[in-house]
């Protein structure tokens, strides 16, 4: 095993290979507020990558209800009961306050002889794809006013695979058939290698690698990197109806404290965080937090900054920079690593700095009046 810095959890850490960043990172932010689990996204990449013979059972991006979701059953609750106490501190990291996880990662807790802790789904578990869908955390009464936060809540959480920095499924195979792209970090399956042994299935902790019965090799999400090297996000992105998501890659983040980079921002403002984090494998999917739910739950799913992001979130409004990167989420098929505000107005770029869309701060609002004297009509869904 070898010593790498892990700056999601604030210190070094054990991981099969030694650290090798690539030059740029693929990264993504997923706003959890603004989905609304229509599933286009899953369909989305459904019917571009995994629509052949033993893949019926693949989403490469699914859409889970928490708490009660899951694909595959109890992927997350499985593996926080096997890992021992998630406790976190802070500490110092070249002048930022960083937290510190002084829990073990999965690399750090795998038993003897193995190079990861984790579990393979069975048959069974890949059998109710939108199990606790909608279902809430729990009973509404009758006459109960919203405010914040919510005792009763549900929120939907869309998943891809992370394109870890440190990734379980890589360290796991002993064939040494996945690797992790240097020109941007991302995660494939050298499918002429493997042979099947589906270590990598066992070594995600988020269960992002599938196995294909009828081809014999494993298979997961590849970020859809032919659109990626033409500067077009990936399906999942592009096709999402809530526009939650924006496709970027990142440098280092932790070694920059200024930049106009979108992913970046994201992570300098501390608006969006991690999934498990604690798990040690550095993932690249930022999420922004639901802002109605208990931060007892998103905190251990999110790491402990959950409070701090929910507030800088809502104070977006008074945040020109951060509402105008907001607002570009969705707002085009390209990849927008740059973005300006001009006045009422944020124009995103590529990345040589020409604009490729450009969209109001505030969308304007029309109120029509309930009788058109043009047309003679009456509406009656008007205000
Ligand atoms: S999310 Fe899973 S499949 Fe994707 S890179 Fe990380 S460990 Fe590998
Ligand atoms: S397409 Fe977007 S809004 Fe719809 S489920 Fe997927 S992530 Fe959520």
């Amino acid at each position: 095993m070898a010593r790498v810095y892990n700056w999601q959890i604030g210190r070094e850490m054990s991981y099969w290979y030694p650290e090798n960043r690539p030059q740029k990172q693929f990264a993504a932010v997923f706003d959890t507020n603004k989905c609304i689990a229509c599933q286009t996204c899953t369909l989305a990449c459904k019917t571009t990558w995994t629509s052949g013979k033993g893949q019926e059972y693949m989403l490469w991006n699914n859409v889970e209800t928490k708490p009660y979701g899951f694909y595959p059953l109890a992927w997350d609750l499985k593996l926080l009961n096997m890992l021992e106490g998630q406790k976190w501190s802070e500490t110092d990291y070249e002048g930022q306050k960083l937290h510190k996880y002084e829990g073990s990662t999965i690399f750090e807790s795998a038993p003897a002889g193995e190079r990861v802790m984790g579990w393979r789904p069975e048959d069974q578990d890949y059998s109710y794809p939108n199990v606790g869908e909608d279902d809430c955390s729990g009973q509404v009464d009758g006459g109960a006013s919203f405010s914040m936060e919510h005792m009763a809540w549900f929120y939907y959480l869309a998943r891809i695979c992370n394109h870890c920095t440190y990734p379980g499924c890589l360290a796991s195979c002993p064939r040494g058939s996945i690797y992790k792209r240097p020109e941007d970090g991302i995660v494939l399956v050298d499918s002429g290698r493997c042979r099947g042994y589906q270590e990598c299935v066992k070594g995600c902790p988020y269960k992002k690698v599938f196995f294909n019965m009828m081809t014999g090799t494993s298979e997961k999400c590849i970020a859809c990197y032919p659109k990626i090297e033409m500067g077009i996000q990936p399906q999942c992105f592009v096709n999402c109806i809530g526009k939650i998501r924006l496709a970027d890659s990142s440098r280092h983040p932790i070694k920059r404290t200024r930049t106009t980079r979108s992913i970046t921002f994201v992570h300098i403002r501390k608006v969006a965080l991690l999934l498990f984090p604690q798990f040690g494998l550095e993932p690249n999917v930022y999420y922004i937090p639901p802002v109605h739910v208990l931060q007892a739950f998103t905190s251990q799913m999110f790491g402990p900054g959950v409070a701090e992001a929910v507030k800088t979130y809502r104070n977006a409004p008074n945040d020109p920079d951060l509402s105008s990167l907001l607002g570009l989420f969705g707002s085009t098929e390209m990849i927008i690593p740059r973005w300006k505000r001009q006045g009422d107005w944020v124009a995103g770029m590529d990345e040589k700095g020409k604009e490729v869309v450009r969209v109001p701060l505030k969308e304007p609002i029309y109120i029509r009046p309930a009788y058109d004297k043009l047309y003679q009509i009456s509406r009656t869904n008007c205000p």
